[in-house]
C-alpha cells in the first residue's frame, strides 16, 4: 500500500504545478545529486529571434530572408519559427518549398524557387561541401561571442550568409539554479548548440564553465548517451527538457522532468511535469520529496 505521506506529496505537488506520474517518483526525485538541464526552451525561454544578417559579397539579404524563411517554414524548431517570421515582416508571403528534409540537431534543406537550400549550423553545409567564406567565419565567432546562436544559409552550392538568432534566458532561471546547488545538486547544461553560446548562456545563469558542466554539440540521438555516462560513474541523475530532441534522455535519467510548455514527447518520457515551464518548480518538486519523505521515515 502506499503509504499516505506519498499520497499527500503528489497532491501538494500538484498545487505547486508539478504533475507527478506516481507517488512513487518521490523516491527517485529525492535521490537525485546532478541535474542535466537542457538549453533552449528550458533555461531559456526558447522564443528567438533574428538579430543580425551577415552577407557574403555581392548577396541580396531580402532573398536571403525569402529563402531561408520558405524553407524554415517547414519546420517547428524555434529557430525555424524566428527565421520564417523575420522573413515575413521582410518580405511578405513565402514561396513553397519542395523536397523538405529536416536534419534533426543540424538543420532543414528544401528547394525553393528552383534553388536548392540549405539553413543551419555551419557543420550541415560543410556536409555538402559549401563552407562558410571567411567573413562569415568571423561573423559567425562574432555573433557566437555574444552568446547568440548564428544560422547559416547557402544555396546553389554556395554559403550565402549567417543569421544571428537571439534567446532569452527566463527570469526565474538563475535563481532555480543558485537553490538546487544550495539543495547540494550538480547543474549541469546540454545542448545540441554550439559550445561558446552555451558558455554564455552557463555563465549567465551561475552553472560552473568546464567540460563535465557545459556539455555542448550534443546530436540529439547522443544527449541520451551523456545521461548514462554520468549514471556509469555513480551519479543519481535529473534531466530537465522540454524538446523531441529530450525525450530518450528524459526516460533514460532516474528522474525526469518536462516543462509542461514543451513537446508532448517530453511529457510523455517524463516522470514529472513542470506544468508552468519553471526551473523554480523543479526546486519545489526536490524540496518536496525530501520532506515527504522524511515524514515517512
Ligand atoms: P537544443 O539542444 O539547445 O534544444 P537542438 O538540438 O534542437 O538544440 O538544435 C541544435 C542546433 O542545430 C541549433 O542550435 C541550430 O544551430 C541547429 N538547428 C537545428 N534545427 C534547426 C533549424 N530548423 N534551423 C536552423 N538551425 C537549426
Ligand atoms: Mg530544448
Amino acid at each position: 500500500a502506499t503509504p499516505t505521506a506519498l499520497l499527500v506529496g503528489t497532491g501538494r505537488g500538484a498545487q505547486l504545478g508539478i504533475l507527478i506520474k506516481g507517488p512513487e517518483v518521490l523516491e527517485s526525485t529525492r535521490r537525485v545529486d546532478t541535474v542535466v538541464l537542457d538549453k533552449t526552451g528550458t533555461v531559456t525561454t526558447g522564443r528567438m529571434s533574428v538579430v543580425a544578417v551577415h552577407l557574403a559579397d555581392g548577396v541580396d539579404e531580402a532573398q536571403v530572408l525569402r529563402l531561408a524563411g520558405a524553407v524554415e517554414d517547414a519546420s517547428e524548431h524555434p529557430i525555424a519559427a524566428a527565421v520564417a517570421r523575420a522573413a515575413r515582416e521582410r518580405t511578405g508571403d513565402l514561396p513553397a518549398v519542395e523536397d523538405f528534409t529536416n536534419v534533426e540537431g543540424l538543420g532543414v534543406q528544401g528547394v525553393v524557387d528552383g534553388h536548392a537550400v540549405l539553413v543551419g549550423r555551419a557543420a550541415l553545409l560543410e556536409q555538402w561541401s559549401q563552407p562558410l567564406p571567411p567573413e562569415l567565419v568571423a561573423a559567425k565567432a562574432a555573433e557566437e561571442e555574444r552568446g547568440r546562436t548564428a544560422i547559416a544559409v547557402a544555396w546553389d552550392g554556395a554559403a550565402r550568409a549567417v543569421l544571428a538568432v537571439a534567446d532569452t534566458v527566463k527570469p526565474t532561471s538563475a535563481r532555480a539554479i543558485a537553490q538546487l546547488r544550495g539543495l547540494g545538486l550538480t547543474p549541469v547544461l546540454l545542448t545540441g548548440d554550439n559550445a561558446a553560446v552555451a558558455r554564455s548562456v552557463a555563465a549567465e545563469v551561475g552553472i560552473d564553465a568546464g567540460p563535465d558542466t557545459v556539455i555542448a554539440e550534443v546530436l540529439p540521438a547522443d544527449k541520451v548517451d551523456v545521461i548514462t555516462r554520468l549514471q556509469s560513474r555513480g551519479k543519481v541523475v535529473a534531466m530537465i527538457g522540454d524538446g523531441v530532441n529530450d525525450a530518450a534522455a528524459l526516460a533514460q535519467a532516474d528522474l525526469g522532468l518536462a516543462m509542461g510548455t514543451g513537446t508532448d514527447a517530453a511529457i510523455q518520457a517524463g516522470d514529472l511535469t513542470l506544468v508552468r515551464g519553471d526551473l523554480l518548480a523543479a526546486v519545489d518538486a526536490i524540496r518536496l520529496a525530501r520532506r515527504t519523505l522524511a515524514t515517512i521515515k
